[in-house]
């Protein structure tokens, strides 16, 4: 049997009232209404004690003054002070029971008889099998949150998060975390149900919550779509980004190749040193090739062989990030810088976008050969 700590007296009405005291020389230190040794702690033969105690009043029955009716007939006996003290909507549909003399009933209707017995007994002693609460949990949690009895609830919770939540019983768990007000557990239901979408709704609580909440069904399905947009958004990002910064980086080799020249090409102010450093520029090697064909290809032209086009809308792409077309070395640097002063209004929107975009991957990187993302006017 699990064994649950109990809950201090101060915490409000609807706990469990503190066991009477065991025999023997322990039986003074009374502190916080918990029966303590010496050094404070509960021992574990006091505590199974205690709870024996505790189920055993509820087992017994002894000079039990409720009859609590449940469905098919079933009857449980329990004691009006102890139901009073653990929930305060017992204590509630006590005071309004009818009965003879002193003894009351009150009815739990709309739960299985051996879900209300495991919560009742729960009532007394704070405990629970681990077997019960595995198939009773819902059950429990229901009647935790009608009756009050918020540290059930709150082990109901816990029980379903560490494992007694499945895709089988998904759809249920979720249904009744919303309304038992279990934030928390509905969140985590409703992850495990778009997660495994598949396998949920071929349940029979799908099913089942088809045709008694369509409206719910419908909110799961549309949130799923949702979900799936927004990754692939996620994706459609990242690889957007990816191109950026290709972009940024072969903006970067193209100044560093015709600034100081790299592997075979070398620029063209200067003598071109075989015993170079090893290049630190990613996109070094691809620009060489690029520029290699650019130099040697006969369809040089615009809209001629894909590698040119490529170079020439590299090679425009650079004059628009360029900072100093007077000091640049980058071939038709400044040509570019001149035609795009001529360009339309529709094609300047479309490249300034790409520019922003671009210097925006590495904000400080770029400079001084770069104009500043600042000084693009949008
Ligand atoms: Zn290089
Ligand atoms: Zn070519
Ligand atoms: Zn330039």
């Amino acid at each position: 049997m699990a064994v649950v700590t109990k809950q201090s007296p101060e915490g409000g009405n609807d706990v469990s009232p503190t066991p009477p005291p065991l025999p023997g020389p322990t039986t003074n230190c009374r502190r916080k209404g918990l029966f303590v040794m010496n050094n404070g702690s509960v021992t574990k033969g006091e505590s199974t004690a205690m709870r024996n105690m505790w189920d055993n009043l509820f087992d017994g029955g002894f000079r039990a003054d409720v009859t609590i009716t449940t469905d098919n007939g079933g009857i449980i006996y329990a004691h009006a002070a102890v139901l009073g003290m653990a929930s305060p909507v017992l204590r509630g549909l006590l005071k309004q029971a009818k009965g003879s003399g002193r003894k009351r009933s009150i009815s739990i209707p709309g739960v299985q008889h051996d879900a209300v017995r495991v919560f009742i007994r729960f009532l007394y002693s704070s405990c629970y099998e681990q077997e019960e609460m595995k198939e009773l949990v819902l059950p429990l949690l229901v009647m935790s949150h009608a009756y009050v009895v918020p540290r059930l609830k709150q082990i109901c919770e816990q029980q379903l998060e560490d494992g007694l939540l499945t895709l089988e019983n998904a759809v249920d768990v979720f249904q009744l975390s919303l309304l038992c007000d279990a934030p928390r557990l509905a969140l985590i239901s409703h992850r495990m149900i778009l997660r495994n979408f598949k396998a949920v709704s071929a349940t029979e609580g799908w099913n089942a919550m088809k045709k008694s909440h369509p409206l719910l069904e419908k909110e799961i399905l549309e949130s799923m779509i949702y979900e799936e947009n927004i990754g692939k958004e996620k994706i459609r990002e990242s690889n957007e980004q990816k191109i950026y910064l290709q972009l940024y980086e072969a903006m970067e080799a193209l100044i560093h190749i015709c600034r100081d020249g790299c592997r075979t090409i070398g620029p063209c102010d200067k003598d071109f040193k075989e015993d170079q450093k090893p290049c630190t520029y990613a996109a070094c090697k691809g620009i060489e090739l690029l520029v290699r064909h650019f130099a040697g290809c006969k369809l040089r032209v615009p809209g001629g062989c894909i590698h040119c086009k490529r170079m020439w809308q590299l090679l425009e792409l650079h004059a628009r990030l360029c900072a100093d077309p007077s000091l640049c070395r980058v071939p038709l640097c400044l040509n570019f810088k001149e035609k795009i002063k001529k360009q339309g209004k529709k094609d300047e929107i479309k490249w300034k976008m790409l520019v922003k975009k671009i210097l925006s991957i590495k904000r400080i990187g770029g400079e001084p050969f770069f104009v500043s993302l600042n000084s693009i006017s949008s």
